[in-house]
């Protein structure tokens, strides 16, 4: 049987956290911060408690309680059942914190899916900005942190646009997009009941929308029983609006003034 859960990313922008679970193979599409559901709860200056692990992060449905998902040192800090990881992979679409930043609470030996471009980009984000619980997608400090604490580096595997990989029953085909950060991709997922499509976050009217055509000219020609897609937009109106007219404008605005 397959199936999907929606753990986030559903009636709400970002926050993607998709199980899809096909015969004895689990899977997260993008595993990301809901920024909706913390902006309920928390601001600026008030945060979720990092001294309990989890537990404030649970209470608040920042994250569900997932069995065999998550740090074992973060499980052990909310006094919680350890078990082993049941989670075969997750595939992140791209680097934008709404898809990727959860990962942090992720157990250690749960492969991290991701194109070349979206590594790179994490690496410069956890480079600039140092870690917090929040931020600790491809390594952190097993907490609680006292001198003599480990750095674990979590299981990275790179891929590009056309690369064809296994987990367990799924193959699974990465295909770039253009969105408003490089390193974009969708996926195009075959289980044993059909081909599902993963968009992760697309646009037709940036600077690079060939790479989304070549996305839905590939997904169209899979018959995917099920399409999943981010929708931000989905209801506007038509209206005139691309990168290009931005650019065009901001260099006419400039250049008038001088
Ligand atoms: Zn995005």
């Amino acid at each position: 049987m397959t199936t999907l859960t929606f753990y986030g990313g559903v009636n709400e922008i970002g926050g993607n956290k998709i199980l899809l679970e096909d015969k004895d193979t689990r899977i997260f599409l993008d595993f990301g911060k809901s920024f909706t559901r913390r902006k309920m709860y928390f601001e600026e200056f008030l945060n979720p408690r990092v001294a309990n692990g989890i537990e404030d992060f649970l209470r608040m449905g920042l994250l569900q309680d997932i069995e065999g998902a998550y740090r074992d040192d973060l499980m052990a800090m909310s006094k919680k059942k350890i078990v082993p990881p049941n989670i075969d992979a997750v595939l992140l679409s791209h680097a934008h914190a709404d898809h990727a930043d959860y990962i942090s609470f992720l157990h250690r030996r749960i492969p991290i899916y991701m194109g070349k471009t979206c590594h790179l980009i994490l690496q410069a984000i956890e480079e600039r900005s140092g870690s917090t619980l929040e931020r600790e997608v491809l390594r952190y400090k097993e907490r609680p942190i006292k001198s003599g604490s480990k750095t674990v580096e979590r299981k990275i595997i790179t891929f590009r646009t056309g690369d064809k990989f296994k987990i367990g029953s799924l193959d699974v085909e990465p295909i770039h997009v253009d969105h408003s950060i490089p390193g974009a991709y969708g996926f195009i997922i075959y289980t044993s009941e059909g081909t599902v499509v993963y968009t992760g976050d697309i646009r037709l009217h940036g600077t690079n929308p060939q790479m989304t055509i070549d996305f839905i000219d590939k997904a169209k020609s899979v018959k995917p029983i099920v399409l999943i897609a981010e929708g931000t937009r989905i209801a506007d109106e038509e209206r005139d609006e691309s990168e290009a007219k931005v650019s065009t404008e901001c260099k006419q605005i400039s250049t008038s003034q001088r």
